[in-house]
């Protein structure tokens, strides 16, 4: 049997992932109402209405009921993970429904610290090198210092040439790819993506080097199903 590959998060790591999963994608209004039915050990009172895409929702039997649409019942949840201590069986729960993975309570081997580990289901992950990512995701902002440096180390000016460089009110570098130096305005698409027709297959120009949100996409199995990632289907 192999091994499964999983991430090990604190508890607090485990509910700051769950609250940036929540606010990634299209509000995932079913999940939300789950969630909160775990977080509150069934005494939430959740109802739908056919009409709406939100849920009414009170916070037990007797409460008033409120109207909230998808992304006022994402942030709800999230304010409500973040009121109290949940025991790690009850952030296990959680944890599994948000990554659609199984997930189970643990130690950090090296800090001692108690968390999950959640399994990324990433071992049947191949890249079909359709593209999708490059063309359509927006990781404009996400170009890290350790990228920049890493280019700047090895002399790569034809990468750093499209990175745009902005500065915060106290001269902290703000970095975005890929901008037109003449323009200052981002590219239709990544300059390193090239086109082979005759494979139907895009690649990428500097794969060794690329910045660190390309190396780790798709982070699980969930995240490339969510953002249109094919590396999960059977061929
Ligand atoms: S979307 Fe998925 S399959 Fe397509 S190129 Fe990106 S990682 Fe590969
Ligand atoms: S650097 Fe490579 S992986 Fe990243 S967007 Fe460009 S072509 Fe895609």
């Amino acid at each position: 049997m192999s091994v499964k590959e999983t991430i090990f998060l604190t508890l607090q790591q485990a509910l700051e992932a769950v609250c940036i999963d929540f606010r990634r994608y299209e509000p995932q209004v079913m999940l939300f109402s789950e969630v909160l039915r775990v977080i509150s050990a069934g005494n939430a009172v959740i109802k739908q209405d056919s009409e709406k895409r939100g849920r009414w929702v009170a916070a037990e039997p007797g409460s008033k009921m409120v109207w909230m649409d998808g992304a006022a019942l994402s942030e709800y949840v999230c304010r409500t993970l973040h009121e109290k201590d949940y025991e790690p069986e009850v952030m296990v729960a959680v944890c599994a429904r948000v990554f659609q993975a199984r997930a189970f309570p643990g130690t950090d081997p090296e800090s001692g610290r108690a968390g999950i580990h959640i399994e990324t289901n990433m071992e049947r992950f191949s890249c079909r090198q359709c593209g999708n990512c490059c063309i359509f995701l927006d990781y404009h902002d996400a170009l890290t210092p350790a990228d920049v440096k890493q280019w700047e180390r090895i002399g790569r000016q034809d990468i750093l040439d499209w990175v745009g460089v902005s500065r915060t009110s106290n001269g902290k570098p703000i970095y975005r790819i890929w901008v037109e130096a003449a323009t200052g305005k981002l590219a239709r698409q990544c300059p390193f993506l090239e086109h082979l027709p005759a494979q139907n297959r895009w690649i990428c120009r500097i794969h060794d080097v690329k910045p660190r949100i390309c190396r780790e996409y798709p982070v699980s199995r969930k995240h490339g199903l969510m953002t249109g990632c094919p590396g999960f289907s059977r061929q």
